[in-house]
């Protein structure tokens, strides 16, 4: 069998992006080793600085360059001064919708040493993945604002959910399930009180749950489904959710999980037609950025789940398995978890587990 290549679309961004994505890829690399296989970097400096230089934040054919990639591993985006909806629309978002990456995808699962702000709960409570809709409902950019300033003013902002858009990401999320020990799939709804969408999404879960008679279902209400996150984790496997509903879904599951510093985050188009995207989910870290303290996990564990969007399910696993040592075996930690190695000793230290295997 040939060797296969990666070509990866490398953006470190702002903040401690820059710290991150280098133990990203120190570790990529020591996989990459180990289990036979070539990575073809191919590096970008798109940030707010960039934005600062030019007005933009990325060229205008920037997602023709990106679209020559297989993945793009991305540090962090966004900086002081320049305002959020300009980084978010001037790169990440064309990115997501560009190569139409209509999943994303959070693993929310605590380490062994891990912090979670819950109380006594241990690994095997948390272990979830939340599957957000990533292109459509509630962030559609339709709706208007009529009457401004009188007091007959009035505000509408339409949802659009297409079957087109529902069933794929159904689908995503119950082929994982299938993947996972325990086969759940929870979802999560507001039919009571949104009247035309909701009973919608519900009624195509339960038509695709007919395909996948392994697994099992549930579904909750936007509401009680986050106290549900808080008071019992341990309930959930995988949780579907739409754009709105997963959005917030995807900041409570890494909250509930611990340590934002270990979060990772992956914006997959399935079909792989386009590049998938993987970055962590904290951002730049304005106030520790250029210290060299920050936890390089999140990044590391993103570059595991784009090995795995990539086929390379072994070197994945192998990572995540080297976290989970690292952290349960009491190896370098950053601040953030109690310790005070710097980025890189923790890159380092789980390149080598990885070589090591
Ligand atoms: P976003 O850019 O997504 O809006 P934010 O500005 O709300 O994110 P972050 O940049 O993630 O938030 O930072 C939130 C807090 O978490 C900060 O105090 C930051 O120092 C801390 N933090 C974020 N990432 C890390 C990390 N990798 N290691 C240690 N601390 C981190
Ligand atoms: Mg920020």
């Amino acid at each position: 069998m040939s060797r296969k290549t990666y070509k990866l679309a490398v953006l470190p961004g702002d903040g401690i992006g820059k710290e991150t994505v280098p133990e990203g890829l120190r570790v990529l690399d020591a996989a990459a080793r180990r289990f036979g296989f070539d990575l073809e970097l191919k590096h970008y400096d798109w940030s707010c600085e960039t934005y600062a230089q030019t007005g933009k934040m990325m060229p205008d054919d920037g997602l023709d360059q990106l679209a020559q990639s297989d993945s793009v591993f991305l540090g962090a985006v966004g900086w002081p001064g320049v305002p959020d909806h300009v980084s978010l629309w001037g790169l990440l978002i064309p990115i997501r919708r560009g190569f139409d990456q209509y999943i994303s995808l959070r693993p929310c699962k605590l380490m062994p040493g891990g912090r979670t702000p819950l109380a006594n709960r241990g690994p095997e409570d948390i272990d979830f993945y939340v599957v957000r809709e990533n292109t459509e409902g509630e962030y559609s950019s339709t709706g208007g604002r009529m009457f401004p300033g009188t007091d007959r003013e009035f505000v509408t902002q339409d949802s659009v959910f297409t079957r087109v858009g529902v069933d794929r990401v159904m689908k995503y999320a119950f082929e994982l399930a299938m993947t996972r020990p325990r086969r759940k799939l929870t979802s999560a709804t507001k039919s009571n009180g949104i009247t035309f969408t909701m009973p919608y999404w519900d009624e195509r879960f339960a038509e695709m749950a007919k395909n996948y008679p392994g697994v099992t279902t549930d579904q909750f209400h936007i509401d009680i489904l986050c106290a549900h996150f808080v008071q019992h984790p341990d309930w959930f496997d995988v949780v579907v959710g739409s754009n709105l509903f997963g959005d917030i879904l995807s900041d409570l599951g890494p909250a509930v999980a611990g340590s934002i510093g270990i979060a990772p985050s992956a914006n997959i188009n399935p079909e792989k037609k386009f590049p998938s995207m993987f970055e962590p989910v904290h951002g730049s870290a304005p106030d520790i950025a250029g210290k060299w303290i920050c936890n390089p996990i999140g990044q590391i564990w993103s570059g595991a789940m784009m090995l795995e969007h990539l086929g390379e399910k072994a070197a994945a696993d192998c990572i995540v398995k080297a976290i989970e040592t690292l952290l349960a075996e009491g190896g370098p930690r950053t601040r953030d978890m109690g310790g005070n190695a710097g980025t890189v000793d923790v890159g380092k230290a789980l390149a080598e587990a990885v070589a090591r295997g």
